[in-house]
């Protein structure tokens, strides 16, 4: 069985073709500057050159089009017609409180889809368009919603509830919704394999470190508690947003300073967080090199960073009464040891103890702790695509 993962942006679709017995991708590809000059659709094939078009691409239909041509080429093809894929897993960022679970699209997903722009109004409109392309040029091939906030629905409301007036979130759903939910899955997952214990049996704190990043409490196999809430601006410092600040900042900004609200959004989500405290970059590359130099911002942006993350891993510690593990994922957190190593530094009060030897790998699932450390500590690399693939073959199996 074949399942054709696709992941849309506002200009730009990551797609994999992943081999369910295998688990492995049989063409990674990427299409960017849809609708914009210069577009291009790069194609992966193992053991293979790269495979490159550029030719304008009015829209994500055209974009769709030619992924399918890219992936049934006579010559740089995977497969020999469309009917070798067995159906289409979508990543949706945003399910608002009616889905914990995977669907197959229909109408009515799709009309509650609409509905969850309002939550979500930059990542879902692209990923409907990349679900209706789709449906247009695969007519009878499943399609599946996989959604970022899925995992998080198990939250008990003390967890997702604000202390805000409770009209607010009957009558417009604000609360915390959590997001990176593919991931943490995935990664909390493989730790209890690498465990060997079931994941029911244990309390995980996986830590997704990327250019955004979230820390999530995950008991018995079940988000509890996640850092990101009602967008994914809450939680931990990133790489240009800010995460939790004292929400008067944002009425002094635009009653004291004069800012407008768009200028407000585009100063927390664009302006803040590694890039806005350091002054250097976004990358977390270029402002370890910084730091390294001497560049006291740029270490100041890291202790920020590190001390951000180190708190909510200590509540969350609370919050399940323990944990078995610690789980460091995604760009940073597979590759950047010093951060995993900056992160944990204070926290063998908690029984976390990283061991500087084994933690020095890059991208490589790896278990970094001491032998007397009573948390094991995991670096996983992440796999939300076959997380998707897996969760699509499971909903179409048991339709
Ligand atoms: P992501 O959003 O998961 O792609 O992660 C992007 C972040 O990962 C950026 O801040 C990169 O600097 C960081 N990153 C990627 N590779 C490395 C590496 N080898 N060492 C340190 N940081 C890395």
């Amino acid at each position: 069985m074949n399942i054709l993962v696709v992941n849309c942006g506002s200009s730009s679709l990551k797609y994999q073709l992943i081999n369910m017995l295998t688990e492995k991708p049989l063409a990674v590809g990427l299409v960017e500057r849809i609708g914009i000059q210069g577009s291009i659709l790069t194609q992966k094939v193992e053991g293979r050159d790269k495979y490159i078009i550029e030719t304008p691409m009015k829209d994500h239909n055209d974009a769709i089009k030619l992924v399918l041509d890219a992936l049934v080429d006579n010559v740089h093809g995977v497969i020999k017609s469309m009917d070798e894929i067995n159906a289409v897993g979508h990543r949706v960022v945003h399910g608002g409180e009616k889905y914990s679970s995977s669907v197959v699209v229909d109408d009515e997903v799709m009309k509650y889809l609409d509905e969850c722009i309002k939550l979500a109004p930059l990542h879902n409109p692209p990923n409907i368009i990349g679900i209706e392309a789709c449906k247009k040029m695969m007519k009878d091939t499943p399609m599946v919603a996989v959604f970022d906030t899925a995992f998080h629905q198990t939250m008990p409301e003390e967890a997702y509830l604000y202390g805000l007036p409770y009209e607010l979130y009957e009558k417009h759903h604000i609360r915390r919704y959590g997001f990176h939910g593919t991931s943490h899955k995935y990664v909390s997952q493989i730790a209890a394999e690498c465990m060997h214990k079931d994941i029911k049996d244990l309390n995980i704190i996986t830590c997704h470190l990327g250019n955004g990043g979230s820390v999530t409490a995950i008991k018995n196999g079940k988000s509890i508690d996640t850092s990101m809430g009602f967008t994914p601006l809450q939680g931990i410092v990133m790489g240009t947003r800010s995460g939790d600040i004292d929400p008067a900042i944002v009425t002094y900004l635009v009653d004291e300073l004069g800012y407008s609200t768009k200028e407000v959004n585009d100063l927390l989500n664009k302006k803040s967080g590694i890039l806005g405290l350091s002054g250097t970059s976004s990358d977390f590359r270029d402002v370890r090199a910084a730091a390294s130099e001497g560049d006291h911002r740029a270490q100041l942006a890291l202790n920020v960073y590190y001390y951000s993350i180190r708190k909510y891993i200590g509540a969350y510690f609370v919050a399940m009464g323990g944990a078995d593990c610690l789980v460091f994922t995604a760009g940073i957190g597979e590759n950047a040891y010093e951060t995993r190593e900056g992160i944990c530094e204070g926290l063998e009060c908690l029984g976390i103890e990283i061991d500087l030897e084994k933690d020095k790998v890059r991208g490589e699932l790896a278990e970094v702790s001491k032998d007397s450390s009573k948390v094991k500590i995991f670096a996983i690399p992440t796999n939300e695509e076959l997380m998707i693939a897996k969760e699509t073959m499971e909903i179409i199996n048991n339709k």
